[in-house]
């Protein structure tokens, strides 16, 4: 599948890597290295029915940071994200809504490349589709089902049987254990189970958290070959699982995405893994804090999304969204209003008139030697990638405390490379 248009990142004076993050399973920061040079990040990507909300923006534009920190140390960077082109939601919006599944998810999948591309983020390099890695998730399953870690369960609504993932039988056989990833325990997972899109009430499964690996045809439902499983499509899991296996290495550096899917989707992405290859999926789980609306949860139930589409198109500059986001550390919850994107768009715009102010030649400078305000901006990043950190240096340095002699030039450099924020882009406008 196609991705997006990549931004302008300026290459910069390399800087060794010294990157901690907080990961889940540990609950703690610790160190995280690429490996002879190279680092791999998988981020979850959108199910195409309600793009993009400020809680995906928020996602993307967070592990941007981690892909421009890695490429400032000079690592190589093998990102890749989904497209959850078939799933339970994205069916019920298009039957409510008496829209074809595939023109709704293509036209979501389009908007969100755009939106994407309005915020700067770095496109991954490769770009799937479930639906386009089907036949690999179907070798998977019957794989796992070979091995006695999936089961049927006779659906009487469908022609076939559905197949799910057996809990005990993987925790008996691998060194994944129900909630090692996710770190919540049962009382927590059974909770969550049932309004993340599980099934706990299913007749006929072994544990009411084991999750659907293959769901057999059924009548007005998309269908594909499923080969020994039967006609049918998909569970969300194993996709996550199928397409981070044959593109990345395993284990691969960070598995990312919002805090949502701690649990069931990166547990059990996690466990699919483990139990069909023996090898752990990811070394770095990392999980973005929600985005509210005015104090309030943003849910589509509750219909208070707010889309970056919509703030494109009353007008709002995608550099000053993206300040506002990188505003917020990546771990943390927080909520929306306008009053913060306008402090948001200020800010910026006193950051673009100090650019102007900023000397057009620093005589000291070197192609080969970082400035001072690379060496601030990367020794904040490289604390568990702490953003708001970052932006209060380039508030000091606008306020001439920090880097006062670097040049222009190297400044846009800097903070274009580093944070995706072009500072020389446009004219500033007086804000005041
Ligand atoms: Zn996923």
């Amino acid at each position: 599948m196609k991705s997006w248009s990549a931004p302008q990142v300026p290459s910069l004076p390399r800087l060794a890597e010294s990157l901690e993050l907080f990961d889940t399973p540990h609950s703690t920061t610790l160190p995280t290295h690429s490996r002879q040079g190279a680092a791999s990040l998988y981020v979850c990507g959108i199910t195409p029915y309600d793009a993009t909300h400020l809680g995906h923006a928020n996602t993307y534009v967070q592990f941007d940071l981690l892909v421009r920190y890695w490429l400032a140390c000079g690592v190589q960077v093998n990102y890749v994200q989904n497209v959850t082109d078939i799933d339970d939601p994205l069916l019920e919006r298009a039957e409510a809504t008496g829209a074809d599944w595939r023109e709704l998810a293509e036209e979501q999948t389009e908007l969100f490349r755009q939106d994407m591309a309005a915020l700067s983020v770095i496109p991954p390099n490769s770009y799937l589709g479930a639906v386009e890695m089907i036949p690999a998730i179907v070798e998977d399953v019957e794989r796992l089902a070979e091995l006695g870690i999936a089961y049927r369960v006779p659906a009487e609504d469908a022609d076939g049987d559905d197949y799910y993932f057996d809990i005990a039988e993987a925790e008996s056989r691998t060194d994944w254990r129900l909630g090692s990833v996710g770190g919540y325990d049962r009382p927590t997972m059974d909770s969550l189970f049932g309004e993340r899109g599980g099934d706990p009430q299913r007749p006929g499964k072994r544990d009411r958290l084991d999750p659907l690996l293959w769901r057999a045809r059924r009548e007005g439902e998309p269908e594909w070959d499923g080969g020994a499983l039967g006609r049918g499509r998909p569970g969300w899991h194993i996709e996550c699982s199928v397409i981070a296996r044959r593109h990345l290495p395993a284990p691969f550096t960070v598995q990312g995405g919002g805090s949502d899917l701690r649990f069931p989707h990166h547990e059990f992405s996690a466990a699919h893994a483990t139990a069909a290859d023996g090898v752990a999926l990811a070394e770095r789980y990392m999980h973005t804090g929600m985005v509210g609306l005015d104090g309030e949860k943003m849910s589509k139930s509750k219909g208070n999304l707010v889309l970056v589409s919509q703030l494109r198109a009353r007008g709002e500059d995608p550099q000053a969204v993206r300040t506002l986001l990188l505003s917020h550390h990546w771990r943390t919850d927080w909520s929306y209003t306008d009053a913060d994107l306008a402090l948001a768009s200020g800010r910026l715009q006193r950051w673009k008139q100090a650019l102007q102010r900023a000397p057009e030649q620093n005589p000291g400078e070197s192609a080969e030697e970082p400035d001072e305000l690379q060496y601030a901006l990367m020794s904040i990043l490289a604390l568990d990638l702490n953003a708001p950190a970052a932006l209060d240096q380039l508030d000091m340095w606008a306020e001439g405390h920090l880097a006062a002699q670097t040049s222009r030039a190297r400044v846009r450099d800097v903070v274009l490379a580093l944070l995706g924020i072009d500072l020389a882009d446009g004219s500033p406008s007086s804000t005041d």
